[in-house]
Parts: C-alpha cells; sequence; structure tokens
C-alpha cells in the first residue's frame, strides 16, 4: 500500500486541519524543535491502530487531543485520516477519532470498523503501528536493547506476517 496523505484534525499541536501529502519517492520534513515533526509519525502510528499511550509521549489516550495553548482553547476530539492507494489501485481512507469520554472509532472509507480491523489491513500491509518502517525518535537505541521476543516481533511485521498472529489469536478464542 502507497500511503499518499495524512490529514490531522486536532492531533496533538496539529489544532487546525492540516494535510500533509506523500509522493512517490523521499519525503523531507524539516523545522526547528517541537514544530510537530514527531508529532506526523505518531498521528501515522496512532491512526493505524497505536494503543500504548507511552509511545505516544503522553499518559493517557486522550492526551493526544489538542491540549490548547495560551491563545487557543483545547479541542474535544482529535481525527487522523490515512489516504492510501492499494496495488490494485484502489484508494483506501482509514480514519482514527477519539473524543474525550468516549474512546476511539474507526472508519474505512466511511464504514464503522472494528480497531481489529484496521489492525489486519496494516499487518497485511506489512505497515503498521509497530512496524520497523516507522522508526520513532529514540527507536534505534529501543531495538539493540530489545528482547528477543520483541525482536522477533519486529521481523514478523517486517515479513509481513503479524496479521497471521492476529487471525491465529482469533480461532483460538473462538
Ligand atoms: P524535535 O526536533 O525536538 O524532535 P519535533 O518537531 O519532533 O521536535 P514534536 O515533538 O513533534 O516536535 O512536537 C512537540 C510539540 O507538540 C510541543 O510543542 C508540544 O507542546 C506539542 N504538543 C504535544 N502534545 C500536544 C497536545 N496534546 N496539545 C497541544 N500541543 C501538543
Ligand atoms: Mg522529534
Amino acid at each position: 500500500m502507497q500511503i499518499k496523505r495524512l490529514r490531522l484534525t486536532g492531533f496533538k499541536s496539529f489544532v487546525d486541519p492540516a494535510d500533509l501529502r506523500i509522493e512517490p519517492g523521499l519525503t523531507g520534513i524539516v523545522g526547528p524543535n517541537g514544530c510537530g515533526k514527531s508529532n506526523l509519525l505518531e498521528a501515522l502510528r496512532w491512526a493505524m491502530g497505536e494503543n500504548s499511550a507511552k509511545s505516544l509521549r503522553g499518559g493517557g489516550m486522550e492526551d493526544v487531543i489538542f491540549a490548547g495553548t495560551q491563545t487557543r482553547p483545547a479541542r474535544n476530539f482529535a481525527e487522523v485520516s490515512i489516504l492510501g492507494e492499494q496495488d490494485d489501485d484502489e484508494e483506501l481512507e482509514v480514519v482514527r477519532r477519539i473524543e474525550r469520554g468516549t474512546g476511539s472509532a474507526y472508519r474505512i472509507n466511511g464504514r464503522d470498523v472494528r480497531a481489529k480491523d484496521v489492525a489486519l489491513l496494516f499487518a497485511d500491509a506489512a505497515t503498521g503501528a509497530h512496524s520497523p518502517a516507522l522508526v520513532s525518535q529514540g527507536r534505534i537505541s529501543a531495538v539493540i536493547a530489545a528482547k528477543p521476543a520483541e525482536r522477533r516481533a519486529m521481523l514478523e511485521e517486517a515479513a509481513g506476517i503479524a496479521g497471521l498472529h492476529v487471525r491465529r489469536r482469533d480461532a483460538e478464542a473462538k
């Protein structure tokens, strides 16, 4: 899957709707410290289903919602949309939204889906929230210090078989 556009609304420092277009080839994001570069990568991981507040540098899940500044009030929701193009040229939009007090909701092409459907979609595309293709600040040293089981999970994501484990756990639970 080729990701073509990331759209953020009320996510962390991106209070106003912001589009990041991703063209084929290399995309560079440059800017001063604290301008939101890491927040963009976190938005991508969050929309793919990341549920660890810690790895999103927050204390709780609602910390991804714009918390307000001296001049602007806080928001009540955050929404991130990933527009992708699949190998068959079909466009695919995945949206995750969180509202204060009500938790997260996911949509694929406008249809309400479960978190698991989104996890499976990206696991099969080998680009999940924990994909080794997404390297956050400080992550390299974390990879070096990883336990064998954690390293195996990274390799499985890279090999595109992580989705099989989700399905197996599902089958075993039935
Ligand atoms: P560096 O170059 O230092 O790595 P960066 O460009 O990666 O910086 P980020 O870490 O993405 O910057 O952005 C940090 C900014 O996002 C801080 O100014 C922080 O206050 C702001 N921020 C984070 N969460 C929220 C939130 N929930 N509401 C408003 N602002 C937020
Ligand atoms: Mg950063």
